[in-house]
C-alpha cells in the first residue's frame, strides 16, 4: 500500500505524467517488465488476489471475467471500454488525460495476461482531445518497445489500436461496442453467446473499463494483497468518484472503498453549495436510483449501497440541494434516454418516448393524476422487458424519485406550472 493510500492518483503532482519520460521517472512500465518476468498466469493470480471488480458499472470480478476465455482458442482480443457517457461520470476522462501511460501500461499487462496480440481502445467520440493525447502516448509506447513485436524480448507481441466512437451512449454496452468496432450500427447483441466465448470478429474477447485496467500497474508492482488492503474485504481497493451537481468544488476524488461514506465525498467536494441544505443524491450516474439524507453515512461499499436501494454504478455522485425540483431532474434524464435509445426493441423505443412525453406534461403542471398513473404503468412495462439494460435503467431514477417524493410529483398534476420553481420565484 502506498503511504497516501492512493492507487490511481499516487503520482499526482509528479511532472509530465502525460509523457513516457515523465511516467518512466516514477517507475512507469516497471510493472510491465515484472509481468513479463513472472508470466501471464501469475499476473492473473495477483489480479484475483486483489479482488478487483470492474469499474464500468457492473462491478463484475475482473479475474473471473478473464477466466471465462476458452483456454485454447486464438486469436482472442482485449477491448477497452473508454466510451464513458454516463451522465455525471468523467473519471475515465481524467485517467486518460492525466495518466495516459499508467492506463496503457494496464492495457498491456492485461493483454499479456490474456495472451492477446491485438488490443482495441474504443474511446467516446466526444473525447477528441483525449483521443489525440492517447494516440501520441501509443506512438511513444511503440517507439520504446512496450508494444509491437516481441515486447521487452518476451517473444510476445501486442498491437494497440485506438478507435473513436461516434457519440452514442449505447456503445458503452459491451456488445454494442463490439458491433460498432466491427463497423456496424451500435446495437446490443443477443446474449449468450457472451463476448468471452464469441466477441469481436466472432473470437473470444474481454471487455474491460479504463479505470479497471489503470489499477493493474499497481497490482503487479505491489501485489494483489496490497491492493486489496486499501479497501475492505467486501469492497477491495480504491475508486475514483466524480462528484458534481450542487457542491462547491465539483471534481474527481480517489477514495478507499468501504472506508469512505457519501458524506465524506460531499465534504471533499466542498459541501453543498451556497450554504443550502442537502435534498437528495444520485449515486452511480444517470441510471441509478435516488437516495436521501439518511443515506449520507452509507459506506461506499457495493453491498451497503445496494441495501440502501441504489448502486455505485459507474462512480458518479450528483448532489441536489433543497431548491431542486426532482420532477425536472427526472424529465431531463428521461429525455437523455429517449435520445439515446438505439431503437432495437419496442419496450425501450416506445417506452422512452411515452415516458418523456408524460414527464414534460407533468413538469409543466398540465398532466392529470391519471397520467401520473400512466407513467408508472409505462415504466412497469419497460423495467425487465427490454433487450438491454438501457431500457430498464431509463425507469429507475424516475420511479425511485416518485417513491421518495410522491407529494412533489402529485402537486405538479394540474398545477399549471412547475410548483417548485413557482414557489422559488415567488419567494425571490
Ligand atoms: Fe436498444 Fe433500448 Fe432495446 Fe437496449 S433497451 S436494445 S438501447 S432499444
Amino acid at each position: 500500500m502506498t503511504e497516501s493510500g492512493l492507487v490511481l492518483t499516487r503520482h499526482h503532482g509528479a511532472p509530465d505524467q502525460t509523457t513516457l519520460a515523465g511516467y518512466e521517472r516514477v517507475g512507469g512500465y516497471g510493472a510491465l517488465r515484472r509481468a513479463v518476468q513472472i508470466g501471464p498466469d501469475e499476473v492473473a493470480v495477483q489480479v484475483k488476489a486483489s479482488g478487483l471488480r470492474g469499474r464500468g458499472g457492473a462491478a463484475f470480478p475482473t479475474a473471473t471475467k478473464w477466466s471465462f476465455l476458452p483456454k485454447e482458442t486464438f486469436p482472442r482480443y482485449l477491448c477497452v471500454n473508454a466510451d464513458e457517457s454516463e451522465p455525471g461520470c468523467f473519471k475515465d476522462r481524467v485517467l486518460m488525460e492525466e495518466y495516459p501511460h499508467q492506463f496503457l501500461e494496464g492495457v498491456l499487462i492485461a493483454a499479456f495476461a490474456l495472451r492477446v496480440t491485438h488490443s482495441f481502445i474504443y474511446i467516446r467520440g466526444e473525447y477528441r482531445s483525449q483521443r489525440e493525447l492517447l494516440e501520441r502516448a501509443v506512438e511513444e509506447v511503440y517507439r520504446a518497445g512496450y508494444a509491437g513485436r516481441d515486447v521487452l524480448g518476451s517473444g510476445w507481441g501486442c498491437e494497440l489500436i485506438v478507435h473513436g466512437g461516434a457519440g452514442a451512449y449505447i456503445c458503452g454496452e459491451e456488445t454494442a461496442l463490439l458491433e460498432s468496432l466491427e463497423g456496424r450500427r451500435g446495437q446490443p447483441r443477443l446474449k449468450p453467446p457472451f463476448p468471452a466465448v464469441k466477441g469481436l470478429y466472432g473470437q473470444p474477447t474481454v471487455v474491460n473499463n479504463v479505470e479497471t485496467l489503470s489499477n493493474l500497474p499497481f497490482i503487479v508492482e505491489q501485489g494483489g494483497a496490497a491492493y486489496a488492503a486499501t479497501g475492505t474485504e467486501a469492497s477491495p481497493g480504491t475508486r475514483l468518484f466524480c462528484v458534481s451537481g450542487h457542491v462547491e468544488h465539483p471534481g474527481t476524488f480517489e477514495v478507499p472503498m468501504g472506508r469512505t461514506t457519501f458524506r465524506d465525498l460531499v465534504e471533499l467536494a466542498g459541501g453543498v453549495w451556497k450554504g443550502r441544505k442537502f435534498k437528495a443524491m444520485q449515486p452511480g450516474g444517470g441510471s441509478m436510483q435516488i437516495l436521501g439524507p439518511e443515506h449520507l453515512d452509507t459506506p461506499l461499499d457495493f453491498k451497503a449501497v445496494a441495501d440502501a436501494g441504489s448502486s455505485l454504478g459507474a462512480g458518479a455522485l450528483v448532489v441536489m440541494d433543497e431548491s431542486t425540483c426532482v420532477v425536472n431532474v427526472a424529465m431531463r434524464l428521461v429525455d437523455f434516454y429517449r435520445h439515446e435509445s438505439c431503437g432495437k426493441c419496442v419496450p425501450c423505443r416506445e417506452g422512452t418516448y411515452f415516458e418523456s412525453e408524460l414527464m414534460h406534461r407533468l413538469e409543466a403542471g398540465v398532466a392529470t393524476r391519471s397520467e401520473l398513473a400512466d407513467l408508472s404503468d409505462v415504466c412497469a412495462n419497460m423495467d425487465g422487458r427490454c433487450f438491454c439494460p438501457l431500457g430498464d435503467t431509463a425507469t429507475w431514477f424516475v420511479m425511485s424519485a416518485y417513491r421518495r417524493f410522491p407529494e412533489e410529483f402529485e402537486m405538479h398534476c394540474g398545477a399549471g406550472v412547475c410548483p417548485v420553481r413557482y414557489r422559488q420565484e415567488v419567494m425571490v
